[in-house]
């Protein structure tokens, strides 16, 4: 290969700034301790130990549920490893085609598709809609994930308005100033990642209706987790049948892999039939289809696992506000503690490991705004008072005496 090339010199410049900047990632590599969920465990800088994690995104521990584990290794027994093609190309087996119905039916519509991930079922599926006719406005909220971002980039002759985040009347005056004719999309989120915030989804809702709007809207960090049986946030609002298509992941609160959406039945039929990132793929594995059916049909009837993972996030807060931690107030299951600085998000974060074996994802630009760094805390059903109270020690002592850098 020549290293003389200058796409070579350019990746090192680009390293060097973001090393510079403080924003260099480097993973942890945390091997999961199924019977011990949420310890995994951490070999770093020649030493090996258990590691407490508070920001996994399998919010309700059921990735690694006996049920869904047994489910998994049952479908790899019996239809192996892999799907071997396709949906088109010998890829769709029985439970491809019985859990796009579960989820169907979760939402209360006519039907569902699957993607190999939450973020190819935006990319995908936001592309295809924009494409399907000249003239499309699309109004996406400010905050939305790069995904839905991409998705919409793909649309290569809508027009795009980014509204302010949550802000009914921005959104409105941007519809409202749109040609009245033109067809309009409104892509959001439910609850978003970084900040736990929630959109007023039937507000928005209202406003798609009286401008004739279709709705987008990115349930990925709700399902399994809001609404009496796990549809979501709009499920909990009432507002599902109003939402044109919603769409979730496989991957968080369900603890397995892969994204869907669900809506009506031409709609689901178009983008099955023309979404490149659907069609040109393979299906996702037997074993990994059978443990989201088995996970999603639990959480379908677990209110109890649901309430445990809100009592645990409200303690953590409230844990965190006694002690005069900067956390951000959210609605959500998500606990973020302001930090304000990349370099110091880091520091952080490699510090609860080194020194008290707890491991928290420090966020940095560009995934937020820069002076918003954070550590993102996850607490579910598995964490303990107890761990909590460790956490917060542990936080106290590692933030005392920077307090002029911590920024609320
Ligand atoms: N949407 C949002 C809001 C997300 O945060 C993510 C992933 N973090 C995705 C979509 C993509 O989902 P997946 O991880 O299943 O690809």
């Amino acid at each position: 290969m020549n290293r003389d090339h200058p796409f070579i010199a350019q990746c090192d410049k680009a390293l060097a700034d973001i090393r510079a900047a403080g924003r260099y990632r480097r993973f942890v590599a945390l091997e999961k301790l199924a019977d011990r969920f949420p310890y995994y465990k951490v070999t770093m800088e020649g030493r090996t130990q258990d590691i407490l994690v508070w920001s996994s995104n399998d919010y309700l521990a059921m990735g690694t549920d006996p049920e869904v584990i047994e489910a998994s290794i049952e479908a790899a027994r019996t239809m192996g490893a892999g799907a071997g093609g396709t949906r088109n190309i010998a890829g769709s087996s029985p439970i491809h085609v019985a859990l796009e119905a579960e989820l169907a039916a979760l939402h209360g519509k006519d039907a569902a598709l699957l993607f190999t991930s939450g973020y190819v079922s935006n990319q995908a599926t936001l592309t295809a809609i924009l494409n399907s006719m000249p003239g499309w406005h699309v109004f996406s909220d400010a905050q939305n994930h790069n995904s839905m971002i991409v998705g919409i980039k793909g649309g290569k002759a809508a027009t795009v308005h980014v509204f302010a985040h949550n802000d009914l009347a921005d959104l409105e005056a941007r519809l409202a100033a749109a040609p009245a004719d033109a067809p309009k999309m409104i892509a959001f989120e439910s609850v978003y990642s970084m900040d736990g915030d929630i959109a007023p989804i039937g507000a928005i809702c209202d406003l798609a209706d009286k401008y004739n709007a279709i709705t987008y809207l990115d349930e990925v960090h709700a399902v399994g987790m809001y609404g009496p049986h796990g549809a979501g946030v709009s499920e909990r609002d009432g507002v599902a049948h109003r939402l044109t298509i919603i769409e979730g992941t496989l991957a968080k609160a369900y603890g397995c892999h892969g994204g869907y959406i669900a809506g009506d039945a031409s709609v689901i039929d178009y983008i099955r039939s023309v979404a490149a990132g659907f069609i040109f793929t393979t299906a996702l594995p037997p074993p990994t289809v059978a443990a989201a059916l088995a996970s999603i049909r639990r959480l379908k009837v677990d209110q109890a696992r649901r309430d445990t993972l809100f009592e645990r996030a409200n303690l953590l807060k409230s844990k965190f506000d006694q002690a005069g931690l900067p956390r951000l107030p959210t609605e959500s299951h998500i606990v973020p503690l302001m930090i304000g600085n990349a370099t110091r998000a880091t520091e952080v974060s490699m510090r609860l490991i080194r020194e008290f074996g707890m491991y928290a994802t420090p966020i940095n630009y560009p995934t937020v705004p820069a002076g918003t760094e954070r550590l993102r805390f996850t607490p579910g059903p598995k964490h303990t008072e107890a761990m909590m109270d460790q956490l917060v020690a542990a936080l106290r002592h590692i933030l005392s005496g920077e307090t002029g850098t911590v920024a609320a």
